[in-house]
């Protein structure tokens, strides 16, 4: 039997009907959102699943014996091990949940910091990164007197992995990129990346915030030694992440922070931990949120990400070649791997006029510097438009879209033609 078409079997019309957000309109008109990339829409099951949480189960979980305590923290149990499978972890106490990508990532900065990092070794990040895989590792190498060295990109904006591969030395503790980029939506070859950085014994965090939701992904293949993301971008709850470690590491690694649910015995002058994950869980959790969580990634898994990247690829190539009707347009980010999300600059135009008048038009896109000063910097730029695309947008979506770019264009440009 030949592989079913993934994109000819995908029904998107049936897909926009879970999301609510998707139907309402803006300033009046039929609401078009391409800023997923930010942060996704919730279809009805995760809504529904916070709501019946808050409204009918709600207590703690860890803490308490009575039934509704036990019931929650049965549910709550359950989406870790969720989690281990949707990443292919090989063990459950190598999910730790966190408040989102950020979160995850300082983490590890600052804990596998502590154990691993001394003065004079090295950290390797990427110039595409995200702040939040640029920051937390700043404050490392100032904390620890190491030192951050940075992977160049070329003008399609992939990695130079002649460049990485020098930038490696057995002074090297950690390297840490990004799957997908969220300004370039470069695809990066991050299982070439682990196997280079542990020839030379150092370890990987891989941020996963624009992957998780919109391709398979196994932490074994890959070989990661890290790897986090947000549950927002991943149709999920604000306020709740994931953290995938492997668990030699994690039994090395201190507490990132005390409270309860991470000790085993207090006493007022020293105290001992439990194991990962719940060393690294201090404080009551995210209950509800890690439950809509697990009612996400259900929401994922029932369509697959395979089919879901394979559509994304599609509305992007698609952008892409409409975008190039455009007199004067540059897109920023033509890697070979790419994902669903396009950022680019029109001569003469500022972005914060673009999104303003979309925004009017009903068109929700992003502007300005993504997060990403040092990426905008790399192609002396100071903003971007970016479109960015999840599992609900169509084709006729982005035709409208193109349509109100060019009657933008004109308000902006009087004497040009589109
Ligand atoms: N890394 C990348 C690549 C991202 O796109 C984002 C979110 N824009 C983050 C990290 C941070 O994610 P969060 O704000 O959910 O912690």
């Amino acid at each position: 039997m030949s592989k079913p078409d993934p994109v000819l079997e995908f029904n998107v019309w049936k897909i926009r009907q879970e999301f609510p957000m998707l139907h309402q309109t803006m300033h009046g008109k039929p609401f078009i959102y391409f800023d997923s990339a930010a942060t996704s829409h919730k279809p009805r099951c995760v809504i529904d699943s916070l709501a019946n949480f808050y409204r009918e189960k709600y207590a703690t979980v860890h803490r308490s014996l009575y039934d509704f305590a036990s019931q929650a923290t049965t549910l709550y149990n359950a989406v870790r091990k969720q989690v281990k499978d949707f990443l292919n972890a090989p063990f459950i106490e190598e999910i730790i949940f966190t408040r989102g990508t950020t979160d995850g990532i300082n983490l590890v900065a600052s804990s596998f910091g502590k154990a691993f990092v001394q003065r004079g070794d090295e950290i390797i990040i990427s110039e595409m990164e995200h702040h939040s895989n640029i920051l937390p590792w700043q404050f490392l190498c100032e904390e620890r007197g190491a030192h951050l060295k940075v992977i160049p990109i070329n003008d399609k904006g992939e990695l130079l992995l002649d460049a990485y591969e020098k930038l490696l030395t057995d002074r090297t503790k950690i390297v840490a990129v990004a799957h997908m980029a969220n300004a370039t939506g470069t695809i990066n070859p991050v299982e070439d990346i682990i196997k280079l950085a542990h020839a030379h014994g150092a370890k990987v965090l891989i941020d996963g915030a624009q992957a998780a939701a919109h391709m398979p992904v196994d932490v074994q293949r890959l070989g990661a030694d890290f790897y986090a993301f947000s549950g927002h971008k991943a149709y999920g709850p604000t306020g709740i992440g994931v953290l995938f470690g492997k668990r030699a590491l994690l039994e090395r690694m201190p507490p990132y922070q005390g409270g309860g649910d991470m000790v085993d015995v207090v006493t007022l002058h020293s105290s001992s931990f439990q194991a990962p994950p719940l060393k690294f869980e201090a404080g009551t959790p995210m209950i509800g949120e890690v439950i809509g969580l697990g009612e996400a990634i259900a929401f994922i898994e029932s369509i697959g990400r395979e089919r879901m990247a394979a559509w994304e690829k599609e509305l992007m190539e698609h952008a892409t070649k409409r975008l190039h009707e455009i007199k004067g347009l540059k897109i920023i980010g033509s890697a070979d791997r790419k994902g669903g999300l396009i950022s680019f600059s029109i001569d003469g135009v500022h972005p914060l006029d673009i999104g303003t008048l979309l925004d009017i038009r009903g068109i929700a896109v992003r502007t300005g510097q993504l997060c990403a000063q040092p990426l905008l910097q790399r192609f002396h730029l100071s903003s971007m438009t970016r479109i960015s695309f999840g599992v609900y947008n169509t084709f006729e979506e982005v035709d409208h879209f193109i349509n109100d770019l060019k009657e933008v264009l004109l308000l902006l440009q009087p004497s040009l033609s589109y």
